[in-house]
């Protein structure tokens, strides 16, 4: 059995190789999920009738479906808690607080306390997305950029050519029912597909075991509207099975371009416009560094990956390779993110670095026992 990652199938379909000896591709992409959600089952050390609200370290949870009458634990609901989550993934300790009876209970609790930490995805892996740019003269705060969007910029989603659904030909959503997926490096199942999802414009609704995670994988991101949750799917394709979607190219996938008052086409381009030749991570100057007293690209990078320790710049793993840290004012942080349609990209919203690690992941998996 002859597994590649899908950098690789990419790179030997450029170089006119011959890819038949081929069987699996693991293919793969990362960005911002905003369907993301995870039910928990939470116990407390008291006994109450019933919670009427739900919090974890502050962040709003939503009790139910299921009452626990009398029993002192609460199913709830999160989602849009994209560095809660990493954080308990991480296995950190979490304040976890009830409102029942007219009264607050609390528990200290980590991942490994919660019976069940299920994470539902229920719009993943989102077939075709649009860049975004805006056409009037008033910047405007958006999900599609951490910084207010001003004329003469842009922002995309998506990973491409590596993404598991560019690379598949699917005709009817009951291909998908069953198949497995790594979620955030953990075992996966893919449940159909998503909401808002169409045979032209698929997604995928995903569920998986958080307890199984790799918190790299996951976490938070900013945007103009708050916090959101970034996730890294990785699905494995069998090559005679879809090798038509396979030999697409970056730059056959179109990417339109659309004005984010009212959406309308602008011009249509291709992911080749916005991943060939850029930087995947930023490059540190730390010469460079004035020592600010507020340093703006470890206030506004929105995966919160830049630390001023001791007057020293730090860059994290949580990096996401968005380009935000470019606002800093002396060039300490450099990174090519390219252009659509003559525009700058300054915000990017996907990542194909971690997506290729995941991917790697899936190979290395895969060829250790063939479960998928
Ligand atoms: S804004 Fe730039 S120069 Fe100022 S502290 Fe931050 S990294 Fe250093
Ligand atoms: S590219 Fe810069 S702003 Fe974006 S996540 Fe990385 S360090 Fe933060």
């Amino acid at each position: 059995m002859k597994i590649v990652t899908v950098d690789k199938l990419k790179k030997m379909i450029r170089n006119n190789e011959d890819i038949s000896e081929i069987d699996i591709v693991t293919t793969a992409t990362c960005g911002i999920m905003s369907g993301t959600m995870a039910v928990f089952h939470i116990p407390f050390n008291d006994k109450f009738r019933k919670a009427e609200k739900i919090y974890l370290d502050g962040y709003k949870g939503f009790v139910g479906p299921c009452p626990n009458e009398y029993l002192g634990k609460v199913d709830a609901v999160f989602f849009r808690n994209g560095f809660l989550f990493k954080r308990l993934v991480k296995g950190e300790e979490l304040e976890a607080k009830v409102l029942a009876d007219n009264k607050y209970y609390n528990n200290i609790i980590t991942i490994n306390d919660l019976q069940k930490a299920e994470m539902i995805g229920t719009r993943m892996c989102f077939k075709n997305y649009s860049a975004i740019t805006n056409l009037s003269d008033k910047p405007v705060k958006t999900i599609f950029h951490r910084l207010p969007l001003k004329r003469g910029e842009a922002s995309f989603s998506g990973c491409g050519e590596f993404n598991p659904l560019e690379n598949m030909v699917i005709k009817n959503e009951k291909d998908l029912i069953g198949k497995r997926a790594l979620l955030n490096g953990a075992d996966a199942l893919i449940l159909g597909f998503g909401t808002r999802a169409s045979l032209e414009k698929p997604n995928l609704m995903i569920s998986a075991d958080m307890k199984e995670m790799d918190s790299y994988y996951l976490g938070g991101f900013l945007t103009g509207d708050g916090e959101e949750v970034f996730n890294t799917v990785a699905i494995a394709v069998d090559v005679k099975q879809h090798i038509e979607a396979l030999k697409k190219l970056d730059k056959d996938i179109a990417l339109p371009l659309v004005n984010i008052f009212g959406r309308e086409i602008i011009d249509i381009s291709n992911y080749g416009e916005v991943w060939e030749n850029v930087d995947l991570r930023p490059k540190l100057h730390k010469d460079r560094c004035k020592n600010c007293k507020n340093c703006l690209a470890e206030e506004y990078c929105p995966t919160m990956a830049i630390k001023k320790i001791n007057g020293e710049i730090k860059i994290s793993k949580d990096c996401f390779g968005c380009g935000i840290c470019s606002i800093c004012p002396h060039g300490v942080f450099e990174i090519k993110l390219g252009s659509i349609c003559g525009i700058p990209i300054t915000c990017r919203q996907s990542d194909r670095k971690r997506a290729l690690d995941l991917a790697k992941e899936l190979k290395k998996r895969l060829e250790k026992s063939f479960i998928f």
